[in-house]
């Protein structure tokens, strides 16, 4: 299998080049060459097996021969052995032909977990056997950040360097990035919102002195390993419910696009999906989008789900590609027109987003409402970003049972939820000690040239 760019002027990768690299060298996202095929034999097969198990089917014909199966069964076993749950990602019932899939049982409480503990997994096989070493550098709304850093702490061959929205993250969120030990790790809190932080990122991607100076290697949502690793739940999740032989509906609170990008992916391998409907909070560019065929930035409002306060949506690219036909030259003229503010999709291009997706969006007070209604009538606590998704859900109609994707543990967001339902969720055991530990982290400016030094300085090359 090979990595080809969605602005077609980068070289094609193979799937380990493709993961250390994160961005496309012509400044465009990697997509496998064409979408593997998964019959409904093999997806009726699924049901048997464990989420690990699972995982394995799914990967396998993205990978090509960077792991052996031997290699591509450890390191799922240990990516996933640190959740909290026996079948990882469980599914529970919250309203006739309605179900939650729980991503939030892996370590820092978030769905980023599920990806982010299977590439520090594969970074670190592959990192091995080349003897070398490499810089990560992430930005994070909140949740990516923490997950990287528990993914890749303590590990020999990697730095990581998290920058984030200095002020926009909640406590637990900083606390998770600032208070681990591990020499490796540096959070850095930038004077600017997440956009700033993502663009930033990619300023330094672009660089390609500095680029290889500090041997850069991303893991964002832009790297596809993480797109590929979301795709298992939605197997294994629909299977439990009895797909293949019936189809599922999924609702997806969505911010930078990876997830629900996942899920389009997971249909294109043959899952039979009915309806994939994105869930924004008032950071709507998406539902815009879909609304009115112009996809135009506006001004980030901070939310009580800030992990979704996006309006660069980056995966949204790796969707273009798809609705104007691979084409890389379209996409790169309008990643152009988006820098200046915006786009126009093409009346082809807008038809086919909606034969693919729903979306609907969700205020402050409806999130807040959610919370609440949903604890009273079935006492399942929801963070806010979940809230969002239950309630764009309950605007769909149909006759499939509809998957809401619950991205987050509600401690994670306590002051949102207790303020919603009168609940303080308790951190797990394992957390329990958080506020009481020393918190270390560098503050630096929006700035690329500051940003630079500051990572020389941290990693010391
Ligand atoms: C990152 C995140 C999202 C958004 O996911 P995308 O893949 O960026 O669309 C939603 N909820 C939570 C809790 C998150 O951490």
């Amino acid at each position: 299998m090979k990595y080809i760019s969605t602005r077609g002027q980068a070289p094609a990768l193979s799937f380990e080049d493709a993961m250390l690299s994160g961005l496309a060298s012509d400044g465009g996202l990697y997509v496998p060459e064409s979408w593997p095929q998964i019959s409904a034999e093999e997806i009726t097969a699924l049901a048997r097996l464990s989420y690990e198990d699972a995982a394995f089917r799914i990967i396998k014909p993205f990978i090509g021969d960077t792991f052996t199966d031997d290699e591509l069964r450890g390191i799922l076993a240990r990516a996933y052995a640190g959740f909290r749950h026996p079948a990882r990602v469980p599914l529970v019932q919250i309203a006739p032909n309605a179900f939650i899939a729980e991503l939030h049982h892996g370590p820092t409480l978030a769905f980023k977990d599920v990806a982010m503990q299977l590439i520090g997994q594969m970074f670190e096989a592959v990192l091995k056997r080349r003897g070398e070493r490499v810089t990560i550098v992430g930005a994070t709304s909140g949740d990516t950040g923490s997950a990287a850093i528990e993914a890749f702490k303590g590990l020999d061959a990697v730095d990581v360097v998290i920058l984030y929205p200095d002020g926009r993250v909640s406590e637990v969120q900083r606390r998770q990035m600032t208070t681990p030990v591990e020499h490796n790790v540096h959070a850095v809190a930038v004077d600017g919102d997440f956009d700033d932080c993502q663009a930033r990122l990619k300023d330094m991607f672009n660089d390609t002195g500095f680029r290889s100076e500090v041997k850069l290697a991303g893991v964002n949502s832009i790297n596809w390993a993480r797109v590929m690793a979301q795709v298992v739940y939605f197997f294994t999740t629909a299977v439990s419910l009895g797909a293949p032989h019936r189809k599922i509906s999924f609702t997806v609170p969505t911010g930078n696009f990876g997830d629900i990008f996942a899920g389009y992916v997971a249909k294109r391998m043959g899952l039979p999906i009915e309806r994939l409907v994105i869930a924004t909070n008032q950071n709507d560019i998406l539902h815009r989008t879909l609304q009115s065929g112009e996809h135009r930035k506006q001004g980030v409002m901070p939310s009580l789900s800030p992990s979704m306060d996006i309006q660069v949506s980056s995966n949204f690219e790796r969707l273009l590609f798809d609705l104007y036909d691979r084409e890389g030259e379209a996409v790169r003229q309008l990643m152009g027109e988006l820098g200046a503010g915006g786009f126009a999709l093409s009346q082809g291009a807008l038809g086919r987003l909606r034969a693919e997706f729903d979306s609907g969006s969700c205020s402050e007070a409806e999130t807040s409402t959610t919370i609440r209604e949903t604890y009273a009538r079935t006492g399942e606590v929801l963070c806010p970003h979940s809230a969002v998704a239950v309630k764009v859900a309950q605007e769909q109609k149909g006759a499939a049972p509809m998957v809401v994707l619950a991205t987050a543990h509600a401690a994670k967001f306590p002051d949102a939820v207790q303020a919603a339902c009168g609940l303080h969720p308790e951190l797990p055991p394992h957390m329990a000690d958080m506020f009481t530990r020393p918190e270390r982290l560098t503050n630096c400016a929006n700035d690329l040239a500051a940003l630079k030094a500051l990572i020389l300085e941290k990693t010391g090359r």
